[in-house]
């Protein structure tokens, strides 16, 4: 199915697992369904995703800022946004053999599973319920945000007054949200407990549609910036009847999963219901007031909302590449340098003491600059192999020349060619082919091997 047709999402898992990038939760107790834990590697990935969606959506603009909401907020903002009524799938059970299934994914009326009979559809909330304080009555309930955008609404004024932002401008947020989906599955794709990168942008009515424009461009640009195969990628433009009442527009942007095209983020149009409902509920005036014309506005939303966890699936599945090696198979993630885990690693040629120290004072200075992997066990092609797999561009091998030359051997991942520079020559090296220069583009000194 997928564009990429080597990878299907055993691979994926079983590499996620075994290199550590991600595992199931609980995993010494059997896992816990749809939930998962990010590992040495993961983490780093994951980070270095949200850090490139902040830095695009925040940090290169002068129009959004930033904001870190807590999980549990008050009921009421969930009865204002329509959640507590209206944030449900239709569930369905098979009479044979109890499973559960949602009954708008299902293309048959009959279990996927056993062709059992289904029961008929009922609405089933998806917010998780808690309590807050030691009682546990239904006054004391509170939810986990099954979406971060609702704290950024509640703080539109808190931000006008603090920021003196104009119109149009921003609020981004990331953080974790959660859902009581009732089907899960595809690996990270669809989990319980997963997190998000949402900004809602806040524009003169009027303007909103030349902005919804600009922000799906926008985005899908980044996905294309960070290396997804553009063949991989598309639109898709919600029906009238897809959107949800208050929404002007919506664009998907999916992606081609191992188990077909499937949505990795929404932006919407969401017009101007959101601060509308929150002033209704809090009593708070949410308009803007433009301070030359005095005039009082509720601003319309544009909401481009991604998933994290889908991200890096994505990235995952699109740099998942095997290929040959002289006589056998390799496996490499050709992950965009900014989303690889490391960046370099520091592979000396033995573990004899003078080769290991030099080797050690190369790790110390490249580290400065980036998250640098270091490893001296097993054959320097195994070394080479394992850090193709997880995706990092440059290998510096430090050998017995080294020692006299003052030079070592730059391996680039996807080409696996090998340069030869001068050691003072290296951390500015790196920077250039990190930023993208050629690989062939040598130092002084440097030569190609
Ligand atoms: P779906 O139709 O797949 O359930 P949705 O349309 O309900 O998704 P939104 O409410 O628009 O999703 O959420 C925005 C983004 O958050 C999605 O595009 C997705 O990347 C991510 N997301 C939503 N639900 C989940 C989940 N259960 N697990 C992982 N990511 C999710």
């Amino acid at each position: 199915m997928s564009e990429n047709n080597q990878v299907n999402m055993e691979k994926i898992v079983s590499l996620c697992r075994r290199r550590g990038f991600i595992f199931p939760s609980s995993d010494i107790y059997g896992g816990l369904s749809s939930c998962w834990d990010y590992g040495p590697l993961g983490v780093e990935l994951k980070r270095n995703v949200k850090d490139a969606w902040w830095k695009a959506m925040v940090h290169n603009r002068d129009d959004v800022v930033g904001l870190d909401c807590s999980i549990l907020m008050h009921p009421d903002v969930w009865k204002a946004s329509g959640h507590v009524d209206g944030f449900s799938d239709p569930l369905v059970d098979c009479m044979s053999c109890k499973m559960r299934w949602r009954a708008d994914e299902l293309k048959e009326q009959v279990c996927p599973s056993c062709g059992g009979k289904l029961s008929e559809p009922r609405q089933f909330n998806l917010m998780f319920k808690t309590f807050m304080g030691p009682v546990e009555e239904s006054t004391n309930i509170v939810y986990l945000r099954p979406e971060t955008a609702q704290g950024i609404f509640v703080n539109f004024e808190n931000v006008v007054n603090t920021t003196r932002k104009k119109l149009p401008f921003g609020i981004a947020q990331t953080g974790k949200s959660f859902r009581n989906e009732i089907t899960t599955g595809n690996f990270i794709f669809r989990s319980r407990e997963f997190e998000q990168m949402e900004m809602e942008f806040f524009c003169m009515p009027g303007t909103d549609d030349e902005w919804l424009e600009y922000w799906r461009n926008e985005r899908m640009n980044w996905y294309l910036k960070l290396g997804i195969n553009p063949e991989s990628l598309r639109f898709r433009e919600h029906t009238k009847d897809e959107l949800a009442h208050y929404a002007k527009g919506c664009y998907d942007i999916e992606f081609m999963f191992p188990m077909g095209w499937s949505e990795l983020e929404g932006i919407a149009n969401r017009c101007d219901f959101d601060l509308t409902q929150h002033a209704r509920f809090s009593g708070k005036s949410l308009e803007y007031v433009n301070n030359e014309s005095g005039e009082h506005i509720v601003p319309y939303v544009i909401e481009p909302s991604a998933g994290v966890d889908r991200s890096v699936l994505a990235f995952l599945c699109n740099a998942y590449c095997e290929e040959p090696d002289k006589d056998e198979m390799r496996t490499v993630l050709k992950l965009h340098p900014s989303l690889a885990p490391y960046k370099v690693a520091i592979l000396p040629l033995s573990r004899k003491e003078n080769l290991v120290k030099l080797a050690k004072e190369i790790h110390t200075s490249v580290r400065q600059q980036w998250i640098t992997g270091y490893d001296d066990t097993q054959s320097i092609g195994r070394r080479y192999r394992r850090q193709d797999e997880i995706g990092t561009p440059y290998c510096v091998t430090v050998d017995f020349d080294s020692l006299e030359d003052k030079q070592v051997t730059v391996r680039e991942r996807d080409s696996m060619k090998q340069i030869r520079i001068p050691i003072s020559e290296l951390v500015k090296t790196l920077s250039a082919k990190l930023c993208g220069e050629p690989f062939d583009v040598l130092p002084p000194g440097g030569r190609c091997l």
